[in-house]
């Protein structure tokens, strides 16, 4: 029988691409979205489409048990869906920091304890978490961003040794930026903050960031992230982790920087940065 993959956040970006690579590459595809028109053509190019918000738990369990129903197994589960809430710590309530956690932590936990029965009873399987270089190094107005994949990093190294002995891999995949609708967003989720004052050559840094988008110098097409988490499926013994693109490999040695010179660069970038760098 064919190979089963379930991935979630379709609609677009990484998700998108995914989907066409396990389908190109002859898998049995589901493809999943908040919002079923996002994925119609995914489902003309011959995916299996459904309904999925990653914070609803019916959600996830109808589309599990719908795939258990129609295929008999889940090989793979890609964790893609998640988006970034940015700005500076102070200034993100704690509701959005739920939110935040709620997409890019609760969810892929939900999906893993779902298909995890079905892969121990089968004793195979690959769950591949699309994390971020920002899972592995913090940077200054990424830190709720940077909690919620640290989280999912922590996560998946704890799972990788519980579930090694029943045949499954946990992969991480660690993307630098990525050329995607991912910064639409961001400039959503910063627009609705409310403002304390005190952090505005961050908002300026931010601002920048904005501008250049996902399509920014060093940008990576988020092809090269799709075909490195099917290459990651169809392994035997995948690694535990995947950086992807230059940006990635290069910035993740920053976190064999001591920490206090880590800050002070960090400190040069937003003083050169602003645009009253002399503070008056
Ligand atoms: P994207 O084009 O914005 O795609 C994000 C996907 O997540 C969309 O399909 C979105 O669906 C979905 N999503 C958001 N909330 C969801 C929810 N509650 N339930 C189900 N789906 C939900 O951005 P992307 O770049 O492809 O991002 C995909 C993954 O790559 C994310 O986990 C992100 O953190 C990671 N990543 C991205 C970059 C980058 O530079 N782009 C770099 C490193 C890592 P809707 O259309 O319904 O919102």
């Amino acid at each position: 029988m064919t190979e089963t993959v379930l991935i979630t956040g379709c609609s677009s970006g990484i998700g998108r691409e995914t989907a066409h690579c396990f389908l190109e590459d002859g898998w049995e595809v589901y493809a999943t979205a908040r919002n079923p028109a996002d994925i119609e053509a995914l489902g003309e190019a011959g995916a299996n489409i459904a309904t999925l918000d990653v914070t609803d738990e019916d959600d996830v369990e109808r589309v599990v048990d719908r795939i258990i129903d129609e295929e008999g197994r889940i090989d793979c589960l890609v964790n893609n869906a998640g988006y970034a809430q940015l700005g500076p710590v102070e200034d993100v309530p704690v509701e959005r920091v739920k939110d935040q956690f709620e997409v890019n932590v609760f969810g892929p936990h939900r999906l893993a304890r779902e298909v995890l029965p079905h892969m121990r009873e089968r004793r195979t399987g690959t769950i591949v978490n699309v994390s971020s270089l920002a899972g592995r190094v913090a940077t200054p107005g990424m830190g709720i961003y940077n909690g919620s994949k640290f989280a999912m990093e922590g996560i998946s190294d704890a799972l990788r040794p519980e579930v090694d002995d029943y045949g499954i891999d946990v992969v991480l995949v660690e993307p630098g930026p990525v050329d995607t609708a991912f910064m639409d967003r961001v400039s959503d989720e910063i627009d609705g903050l409310e403002r304390s004052g005190a952090y505005e050559s961050l908002y300026d840094v931010l601002a920048d960031t904005e501008a250049i988008g996902g399509g920014g110098p060093g940008a990576i097409p988020p092809r090269r992230v799709a075909e490195t988490i099917l290459d990651a499926a169809n392994l035997t013994d995948p690694a535990a982790r995947y950086p992807v693109g230059q940006i990635a490999k290069v910035s993740v040695l920053a976190r064999f920087l001591p920490a206090k010179l880590q800050d002070k660069l960090y400190g040069l970038v937003f003083s050169l940065a602003s645009k009253n760098p002399l503070g008056d």
